[in-house]
């Protein structure tokens, strides 16, 4: 998700399945939608952003993000923090375009669209609906090119993330009670280890009695201390357990 500070009233329903917009190093506003955002990361965006860059998931999150609870919000959401001048200027973003390309995060692979997504019903699985975001700067919707919906999703290789940020969204979206304040706080706190700060969470259940309690296959396991990806969804069943008490996990 991305939102621009004065964000409102640029959000169009995507009608039909297709659009018209390139995005190119020689036209006139080239990166200039790269600067002013509040840029949410979701787990994998910082899985691949971090290992880009060869960072722990701390450091990574110590100086490239910020952490933001907003009044209706159930859980905390980090945010890549832009640069602290004027221009609040990204900080990955250079004269020649984005210096993690390969690894950027979803919604910037997503601009000039944006996504909704829900759980609302789990038997009935992800809801989604798909908006333009028409920004006044933005001269990629003056160009010819026309892409349908899946040619964008594809072309921006999407499905991968998307495939990766439901697993998340069925967790942040779940209607399910945290339980009374004392366990909404450790509850917090684990949310944000589990979802953000990865390399920390691996410490956490590798130096611990975690796996003495619960049956996992040692083959598993083993995966965990070096699969970030693996981890990451090893880390959403355990927060569907520990949060909310779905049998994701088998207690021994
Ligand atoms: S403002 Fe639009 S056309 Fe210009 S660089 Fe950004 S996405 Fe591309
Ligand atoms: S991560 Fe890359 S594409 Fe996204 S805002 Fe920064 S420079 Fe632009």
């Amino acid at each position: 998700m991305v939102m621009t500070d004065n964000g409102h009233d640029i959000f169009r329903s995507l009608e039909g399945d297709s659009f018209r917009f390139d995005c190119h190093k020689g036209i006139s506003c080239f990166t200039q939608c790269c600067a002013k955002l509040q840029l949410v990361l979701t787990p994998y965006d910082v899985i691949r952003i971090k290992n880009r860059l060869g960072l722990h998931s701390q450091e990574f999150l110590t100086r490239y993000t910020d952490t933001i609870l907003k009044d209706k919000m159930k859980f905390p959401v980090v945010i890549l923090k832009m640069n602290d001048d004027e221009d609040r200027r990204c900080p990955f973003v250079t004269s020649d375009g984005c210096a993690i390309y390969e690894d950027r995060p979803g919604a910037c692979r997503l601009y000039p669209l944006a996504r909704a997504s829900t759980v609302a019903n789990p038997k009935k699985g992800m809801l989604e609906k798909f908006f333009i975001v028409k920004e006044p700067h933005c001269m990629g919707f003056k160009e010819d090119r026309l892409w349908s919906l899946d040619e964008w999703m594809n072309h921006e290789g999407l499905n991968q993330y998307n495939e990766m940020n439901n697993r998340w969204v069925e967790i942040v979206t779940s209607d399910k009670d945290l339980g009374s304040d004392s366990d909404v706080t450790k509850k917090m706190q684990m949310f944000f280890m589990a979802s953000y700060n990865l390399d920390r969470f691996r410490d956490f259940i590798f130096h611990s009695s975690f796996f003495s309690h619960f049956y996992e296959d040692a083959e598993k396991i083993n995966r965990l201390k070096y699969d970030d990806v693996a981890l990451m969804l090893f880390a959403f069943d355990w927060l569907k357990f520990s949060l909310y008490g779905e049998p994701t996990m088998t207690p021994i």
